[in-house]
């Protein structure tokens, strides 16, 4: 930094700021530790100050001040991103959103919020009128909105309503920018996906008019089955049952279920099963494919039963690598999608090739209209070499592999450079101040 630690306080006086060292080295993590490769590439990167803005004017102040002295802005929203995409890699400001919790508006169908509301406090809301949010990632207790869009890709939902990139699913934001003259600037439409999936690289995204669904009473249930493929049709043909209104397919390989504790005493050990979350006046048709797929329900809570206790969506997506790694830090995941397997082919020889290094979990997701699995699979780590390995055989076969072992935004699931991205940060950050060295695009002059 061109300006001492004490001076830059002065700059930024009235606003709340953290400088102890140890809590800025903890604002400065996410849940890359997930990974063995990102865990030395971030090792010691932490940001120098954390300020916690409480309105748009607070976020101005802070934007002109690190344009002013040319130091590096790291936005972090609740920070459960896995791929360190908040760990400041060159120090600097850590703006934290924790303080901008109004939610400006909610009416039919669509709701305007501040970036750092929680997604659980959005939804508690809309469902006082009957909606909620049309997709959570699992950690919904603690993500905030503006993080889901900035860092998240989809969830617990997108079996109905697609992917967060999917048109609709985002219908305007307010950014500030980092020019010397810092401003706000409004895009809706197609515009909004200049900053969506960006990872805070191009303008701080302070509020967000975002897309509601129809809030059913989600009745949750444990599936298991004879054998895995039997879980994994059984998802699909419960993704295709368009006359049954889902919100969640999660399918999970034995062992996976056994590093679920908290589930122990109702899933038998080395189950093949499926947690689903299923409208409740829908429960007669789906236990009648239940019945098809001979399936055993081990789990059943009523909508009421589930908002109280545990809830099945806090096994599914990461959260089901959390409760693996909390048992066995040693295991990793990878993220994938299949994208053209409707018979499963292609999950199966996945399945058969790697046997217990890579046990298959699956998340049912709608992509272009049609429900296909994602699959975020455990793995065991052995070496890098090996890792790098697993995913060229994946990707070799025609499976679509959405790296989680990078930090670099392009390399992750983007695979290419998205100019429409690259060129917004051009003109809102021109000194590439914002979360620098995560676009790889930007080191193209
Ligand atoms: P952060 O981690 O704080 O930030 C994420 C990114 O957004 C960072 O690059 C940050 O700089 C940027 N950012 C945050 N706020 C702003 C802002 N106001 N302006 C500009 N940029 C901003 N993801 C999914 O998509 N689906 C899942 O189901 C899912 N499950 C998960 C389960 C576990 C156990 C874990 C650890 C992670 C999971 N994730 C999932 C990843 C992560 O939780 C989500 O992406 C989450 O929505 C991020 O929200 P956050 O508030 O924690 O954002």
């Amino acid at each position: 930094m061109q300006i001492s630690l004490d001076n830059l306080l002065e700059e930024l006086s009235g606003l709340e700021t953290i400088t102890n060292p140890t809590q800025v080295a903890k604002l400065s993590e996410d849940y890359a530790h997930f990974s063995p490769v990102l865990i030395p590439l971030l090792a010691g990167k932490v940001g120098d100050v954390v300020v916690r803005p409480s309105n748009e004017s607070e976020v101005l102040r802070i934007a002109k001040t690190c344009v002013k002295y040319q130091i590096p802005l790291t936005v972090r929203g609740s920070g459960t991103g896995n791929y360190g995409q908040c760990t400041p890699l060159m120090g600097g400001v850590i703006l934290e959103t924790s303080r901008l919790q109004e939610i400006k508006w909610i009416k039919a169908g669509l709701a305007c919020v501040e970036t750092g509301v929680k997604m659980v406090t959005l939804d508690k809301k809309a469902q006082e009128i009957g909606w909620e949010s049309r997709m959570v990632p699992s950690t919904v207790r603690s993500a905030t909105v503006g993080g889901f869009i900035a860092g998240g890709s989809g969830g617990i939902g997108s079996v109905l309503y697609g992917q967060l990139r999917d048109r609709g699913n985002l219908r305007a934001v307010r950014v500030v920018t980092l020019e010397d003259e810092p401003r706000v600037i409004e895009l809706r439409g197609d515009d909004v996906q200049k900053v969506a999936h960006a990872y805070g690289t191009n303008g701080i995204i302070t509020e967000l008019e975002v897309p509601l669904a129809p809030a059913y009473g989600w009745a949750e249930y444990v599936v298991r089955f004879a054998d895995f493929m039997t879980a994994a049709r059984f998802g699909q043909a419960l993704g295709n049952s368009d006359g049954i209104i889902k919100k969640m397919i999660s399918v999970h390989s034995a062992p996976i279920s056994n590093y679920f504790t908290a589930l122990q005493s109702y899933i038998p050990t080395d189950s093949h099963c499926a947690l689903v979350l299923v409208a409740e006046s829908d429960r007669e048709p789906f236990k009648s494919l239940i019945q098809e797929f001979k399936g055993e329900i081990c789990y059943e809570k009523s909508p009421q039963e589930a908002s109280k206790g545990i809830s099945l969506v806090e096994f599914s997506w990461n959260h089901t690598t959390l409760h693996a790694r909390a048992a066995d830090a040693s295991l990793t995941y990878l993220q994938s999608l299949f994208l053209n397997d409707p018979k499963l082919e292609l999950v199966q020889q996945m399945y058969k090739h790697f046997g217990d290094e890579v046990m298959m979990h699956l998340e049912f997701i709608k992509v272009n209209g049609v429900v296909i699995p994602a699959a975020i699979q455990v793995v065991r780590f052995t070496t890098v070499d090996r890792l790098n390995e697993i995913i060229e055989y994946h990707e070799s076969q025609g499976v679509f592999i959405a790296n989680p072992h990078t930090y670099i935004l392009e390399d992750g699931g983007m695979k290419t450079i998205d100019y429409d991205q690259l060129n917004f940060k051009r003109q809102v950050d021109p000194y590439g101040l914002m979360n620098p060295d995560k676009m790889k695009g930007w080191q193209i002059k």
